[in-house]
């Protein structure tokens, strides 16, 4: 966070803007230092790139830091980032380590619901169902829900 907040104060007006999907804005940045802002933010660490997998997801805390997760959602996001083949869209993957649904306020094209450690029921985002969505599995491992995801995002690139 210091390295980001020097970049915005060299390259900006020193703002920094924490998102409601995670992420992290540079306001006011000449277009000409974006591609500068964009090197330096990656040096530091950050994911600048949408099309990396982990850049399309949300995490909840998770049982790191709260009593009510049912599995670590932030270390299982890394994993399952790790095991997606296919590009997808931003913020597009939601791990939720209970029903509360704090990461989140909104529903994501894909909610992964823990059920237990690193298991999760997997369902797809559809205004004509209520709640999470269409079932898209049941207590899946990681490895099973990343090749859900990739087969559904192969058959539905729009998603
Ligand atoms: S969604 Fe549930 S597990 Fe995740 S931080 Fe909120 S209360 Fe905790």
């Amino acid at each position: 966070m210091r390295g980001a907040a020097h970049l915005a104060s060299s390259l900006g007006d020193a703002s920094l803007r924490m998102t409601p999907w995670q992420s992290l804005l540079l306001p006011n940045l000449a277009a000409t230092d974006a591609e500068l802002a964009l090197a330096g933010l990656a040096a530091l660490g950050l994911l600048c790139d949408p099309a990396q997998p982990l850049a399309r997801m949300v995490a909840c805390t998770g049982s790191a830091g709260c009593a009510k997760a049912l599995a670590d959602t932030k270390a299982d996001a890394v994993q399952l980032a790790a095991l997606l083949r296919e590009p997808g869209p931003v913020a597009g993957i939601h791990l939720s380590g209970c029903a509360r649904s704090c990461a989140l306020a909104h529903r994501a094209p894909a909610t992964l619901l823990a059920v237990g450690p690193g298991h999760y029921d997997l369902y797809f985002h559809d205004p004509a169902q209520p709640g999470l969505g269409a079932p898209g599995g049941r207590n899946l491992t990681l490895k099973e829900a990343g090749a859900q995801l990739d087969a559904r995002l192969r058959s539905n690139p729009d998603d």
